[in-house]
């Protein structure tokens, strides 16, 4: 189906529909292609009637701030949606933070801080929004969403939504059961009561830690491989014993700074990004037997393959 055509089958929405739409203006890679049609729903009810009414077949992709994704060349298949100003909403009750799964991480965690809040601080070492947080089970600084998560609520794939428990998400390492066409509109988060200085301070401290440790003036896309289990090394020493600290594919470089972050240094592919990823995890394993495996999400069709 052409994108045109795909745009002219789908339900009509209150929220907004762009064919063609740029992704790379939107990921923090600053790379990649096109959606085929970008959807933004107006609230979580449009959303509901869209995932409800939209043509049988019709692959849907979620996006939030695309700090943890590769966005392939060739664009993004279907119709790819990302929540805005209707779901960004955070508002406390007593130790309990209500947030939008737009809303940032970053910003979830300064309104608990200036309400109180303890336990939500580590939010702030991560960059992306709520909903990914969720969808990635996001942990900074010895503490993980699923450590803070109540329940959430979700548009499931046949249009239905529903509010969960946070057990039943099957969160673990950088991962999350409940994937593939779920989209999180909201959830909330439960800290403890603490002193405001104090909490004001932690997340200073994070903040600097992550300014020295992690690239984050750069165009990175976050880890780009999961830590092996323990007793193992962690991903960035098997990626610098493998000698890839600072290794280049065209614009695309491992970082100096935090081996297991990729930055495109200007205009990088994201083939160039993908290719020089598969070339550190072949060095890691020709060098040490330990296969990494990816934690950025690489979206989208494959370079060279059928549309
Ligand atoms: C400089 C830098 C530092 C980082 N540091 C950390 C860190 O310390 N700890 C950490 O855990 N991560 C870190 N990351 C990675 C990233 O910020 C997190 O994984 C974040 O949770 C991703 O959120 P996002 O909104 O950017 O999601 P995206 O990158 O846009 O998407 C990531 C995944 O989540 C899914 N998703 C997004 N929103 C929804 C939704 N509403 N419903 C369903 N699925 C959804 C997407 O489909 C995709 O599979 C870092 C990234 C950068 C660039």
């Amino acid at each position: 189906m052409s994108v045109a055509d795909t745009h002219a089958a789908l339900p009509d929405v209150r929220g907004t529909y762009r064919e063609g739409a740029d992704l790379s203006r939107t990921t923090w890679f600053g790379t990649g292609g096109r959606a085929d049609v970008l959807f933004r729903p107006a609230d979580e009810d449009d959303l509901v009637h869209f995932m409800a009414t939209r043509p049988a077949g019709l692959a849907v992709t979620v996006l939030g701030v695309g700090s943890n994704v590769l966005v392939r060349d060739r664009g993004i298949a279907g119709v790819t949606i990302r929540l805005g100003r209707g779901f960004t909403s955070i508002a406390v009750e007593g130790h309990e933070v209500h947030a939008g799964a737009a809303a940032l991480d970053g910003h979830v965690a300064r309104q608990a801080a200036a309400a109180g809040i303890a336990g939500l601080e580590f939010l702030a070492g991560v960059p992306g929004t709520i909903g990914g947080a969720i969808a990635m089970n996001a942990g900074a600084y010895g503490r993980e969403i699923a450590d803070v998560l109540v329940r959430v609520r979700a548009v499931a794939p046949d249009g239905t939504a529903h509010d969960l428990d946070a057990e039943v998400l099957g969160h673990g390492y950088r991962h999350c059961e409940l994937a593939g066409e779920w989209v999180f509109t909201s959830c909330v988060l439960r800290g403890e009561a603490g002193v405001k200085p104090a909490i004001e301070e932690r997340i200073r401290e994070i903040q600097d830690c992550r300014a020295l440790t992690q690239p984050t003036k750069e165009r990175t896309g976050g880890s780009t491989f999961r830590n092996p289990p323990p007793p193992q090394a962690r991903a960035w020493e098997l990626i610098d014993r493998a000698g890839c600290r600072g290794l280049r594919r065209g614009g695309a470089m491992v970082s100096e700074k935090h081996c297991n972050f990729l930055v495109n240094t200007g205009g990088a592919s994201a083939t160039d990004l993908e290719t020089l990823a598969e070339d550190v995890r072949r060095r890691v394993w020709n060098s040490q037997g330990i296969c990494l495996e990816w934690e950025i999400r690489c979206l989208g069709r494959h370079p060279g393959g059928a549309r």
